[in-house]
């Protein structure tokens, strides 16, 4: 089977899917990617969750992406390329429309009218600086036998797999639940939905973070979870998180100022910080290997 008919195979599968609505693990989708490497990595997650049962009680670190891995939300920093007045014009439609449709006309725009292809937006992605001190974070955790790394993130397969491969560090995650997307042949990115939810209201109708979490929790194999992120999609899943897990909320952002009327619903211990330096501080105490 040659190259082009995987990208067949792999916008049908994308198509399928949002179709029938299911809910699906999309690590399963970076089987076909455009990288065999990065698919080895992120398509064993279901492999290394049933491993996890071999090797005693297991910790979850899940993290989100945008403004919590890298410093800058990605879906903004991409619309830059546009025009201003086109950025500012599709940037007033996010809260009617949603994050997902504004990524998608903005890579739209950014082929049909711009012939700006993929190549260009990777490169703008893999140049987003990374939270100081987050790739510490990260590469400490991964360092901990006990501990399953995964990002959470409203983000896209696209730009999550170009950063990571940045930094040769996508096979320290054993997993990335994102929104599928895909290069096309014509060069534009594709990004679709993760799934269409209804059932919650303080995620997108594209992916609900708080279900992701749920999922991996009832699965029995994490003694504890430990859950990363900055804005209130992130709420959702620290909501689902228990008395012994720990949710670290970015301080300075969306979230946080959120604290004081959504604090009550969280079960689990909370801790804020600001960077990867305080974050690593902190939250390596709680975590022996
Ligand atoms: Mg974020
Ligand atoms: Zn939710």
């Amino acid at each position: 089977m040659c190259f082009v008919d995987l990208y067949v195979l792999y916008v049908n599968e994308c198509v399928l899917i949002l179709k029938s609505k299911l809910f699906v693990f999309h690590t399963k989708m970076f089987a076909i990617s455009r990288s065999l490497r990065m698919s080895r990595c992120l398509s064993g997650f279901r492999r290394g969750l049933s491993l996890s049962c071999q090797s005693g009680p297991r910790i979850l670190a899940a993290i989100d992406f945008d403004r919590t891995i890298v410093e800058e939300d990605s879906y903004l920093a991409v619309s830059r390329l546009l025009p201003t007045r086109q950025r500012q014009e599709l940037q007033e439609q996010i809260r009617k429309s949603g994050w997902l449709a504004f990524i998608a006309r903005v890579l739209q725009l950014l082929h049909g009218e711009h012939k700006v292809n993929s190549a260009s937006v990777g490169m703008l992605v893999r140049r987003l600086p990374a939270v100081p001190g987050m790739l510490r974070v990260v590469r400490r955790l991964a360092r901990n036998p006990k501990v399953d790394l995964c990002i959470v993130s409203d983000a896209n397969s696209f730009f999550i797999g170009e950063w990571l491969r940045e930094y040769a560090i996508e096979c320290l995650f054993a997993g990335v639940f994102t929104n599928p997307a895909c290069v096309q042949s014509s060069g534009e990115v594709l990004v679709l939905p993760y799934e269409e939810q209804g059932h919650c209201e303080l995620c997108p109708s594209n992916f609900c973070k708080g279900a992701v979490l749920e999922e991996l929790i009832c699965s029995g194999k994490y003694e504890r979870v430990i859950y990363v992120g900055d804005s209130c999609n992130d709420l959702c899943a620290m909501k689902r998180l228990r008395e012994k897990d720990v949710a670290c909320i970015r301080r300075g952002f969306e979230l946080f100022g959120k604290l004081a009327a959504h604090g009550r619903d969280l079960n689990c211990h909370v801790l804020t910080w600001r960077d990867g330096h305080e974050l690593e501080e902190l939250l390596m105490p709680k975590i022996v290997a």
